[in-house]
């Protein structure tokens, strides 16, 4: 055969993304009395179910409209019907995201009409529908995220006097961070809407009856009057505009917007905190000492971490965030890689993550968009990384590596605390610095005697003369 390679990709390969439903329902877990079913097939809901409980260790409820043979030639909307009968019988929610899967979009059920005519049908029933198109292979878990809120704020947000408030949208955090974000708007004296707000839906306490309600999250008056803002943070730089919340705030109600980096690292965080004064907030005294402790812990760290040569992969917005933190410390970001389609990301990333390697006279990075688990280890491979940062996902190249790999984003499945995990803030950014710098340490401590007997006994053209 003659011409060019053919790149051709085995179906079994493993992603580095999950599906847009993933998303969706976890977005909609971050809203007050909220419930969520899927149209499509029951698997779909099984798998994010398990997906979501083992990172989150907590029971997650997600409906289906469990769409059979018949109901996938016919079409399904009476199973739809049936599914969000048996939802409200069930749990009394206030409000239902209906999301779409795969098998649903492929056969091109409409379901804003199934919802406008399950609300013409039953008008006592006192539930708010907010249909979602999240199409599994339609992108990526972060992207099925955005769309929810997207199409929560559409519905909901609703004309209202200007409130001084700022809004707060972010991309999937950890419900510690999320908690977290909380303190420190409040901390600031900023009156809020954070959407949406995991924290005690997906990180709950321990309780003597179960709830299959969850009470925590964004209210739905709250994401109503979001329209009256003073302005919207929007904890995201990848977003198309026709995806963002705050785009839709911004042209329909005249609401600023303003994308952030994700505050991670020094320079996202102050940056952050030139925001929190221009809107009026004033950063309490803590934050200051806060910053010295996360300057300090660069200056403890950062003879270990100029040894690190990283591999940094997940989400788009976490990966931009992670690489920050990284460049500022030393650490080279020697493979840079999602799974999703986002040709905006090596633009983002790629000229401080060389000028970076440029420093330590390491190799230049690799930026990868759209790809699987394959070319990650691939890429790892050829980078020599000694170190990756991620979600556990990447556990199986760490193995097959030998190398460290620091778990702090969705999903973590082979741990415990997922839930838990910082990285936002001074506070975040520190934790995960800390653990960069002890990974060195522990690959060093492991692997002096050897290396060193390796390179000055053995072999090697300077190798020690023996008598
Ligand atoms: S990829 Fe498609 S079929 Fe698979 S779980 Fe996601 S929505 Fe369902």
């Amino acid at each position: 055969m003659t011409g060019a390679p053919v790149n051709l990709v085995a179906g079994s390969v493993n992603p580095c993304k999950m599906c847009m439903p993933m998303g969706a329902a976890t977005a909609l877990c971050g809203v007050q009395n909220c419930m969520t079913i899927l149209h499509g097939s029951q698997g779909c809901a099984t798998y994010i179910r398990r997906h979501m409980a083992t990172h989150f260790n907590e029971p997650v409820d997600i409906a289906s409209s469990s769409l059979t043979e018949q109901g996938t030639v016919f079409g399904g909307e009476e199973n739809l019907r049936r599914g969000l009968h048996n939802l409200m019988t069930l749990y009394h929610p206030d409000i239902i995201g209906i999301a779409t899967t795969c098998l649903a979009e492929t056969i091109g059920e409409d379901v804003a009409a199934m919802a406008e005519q399950f609300g013409r049908d039953n008008p006592g029933a006192g539930v708010t529908l907010v249909p979602i198109s999240a199409p599994g292979y339609g992108g990526t878990q972060n992207e099925g995220f955005f769309r929810a809120l997207r199409a929560l704020t559409k519905q909901l947000a609703a004309d209202t006097a200007p409130h001084g408030g700022v809004n707060v949208v972010t991309p999937q955090i950890s419900p510690a961070d999320t908690r977290w974000l909380k303190g420190f708007l409040e901390a600031c004296g900023l009156t809020y809407t954070l959407l949406p707000d995991l924290s005690d839906n997906l990180d709950g306490v321990a309780a003597v009856r179960y709830d299959r309600l969850k009470h925590g999250g964004t209210p739905m008056d709250g994401i109503a009057a979001m329209a009256g803002a003073a302005c919207t943070w929007e904890f995201s730089e990848f977003l198309d505009d026709e995806e963002s919340p705050g785009f839709f705030l911004q042209e329909r109600f005249g609401v600023p917007l303003v994308r952030l980096p994700l505050p991670v690292g020094l320079r996202a965080m102050d940056r952050w905190l030139e925001q929190i004064r221009a809107a009026g907030g004033t950063p309490a005294d803590a934050v200051r000492s806060e910053r010295g402790r996360y300057l300090d812990a660069m200056v403890d760290g950062h003879k270990y971490c100029a040894k690190a040569r990283a591999a940094v992969f997940g989400e788009p917005d976490f990966v931009k965030a992670v690489v920050s933190l990284c460049c500022e410390n030393g650490i080279v970001p020697s493979v840079v890689a999602t799974g999703s389609a986002c040709p905006a990301l090596p633009a983002h990333v790629e000229a401080e993550a060389a000028a970076c390697a440029e420093n330590v006279f390491a190799r230049p990075p690799v930026v990868l968009t759209g790809c699987d688990f394959a070319d990650i280890e691939d890429a790892c491979r050829r980078a020599e990384v000694n170190l990756m940062i991620g979600n556990s996902d990447g556990r199986r190249i760490a193995g097959a590596l030998g190398i460290e790999l620091i778990r702090c984003a969705f999903p973590i499945h082979d741990r415990v605390g997922g839930q838990r995990v910082r990285v936002l803030g001074f506070e975040g950014s520190l934790s995960l610095l800390d653990q960069a710098a002890n990974a060195m340490l522990k690959r060093t401590e492991e692997r002096f005697r050897e290396e060193a007997y390796e390179a000055y006994f053995r072999g090697g053209e300077n190798h020690v003369v023996s008598h």
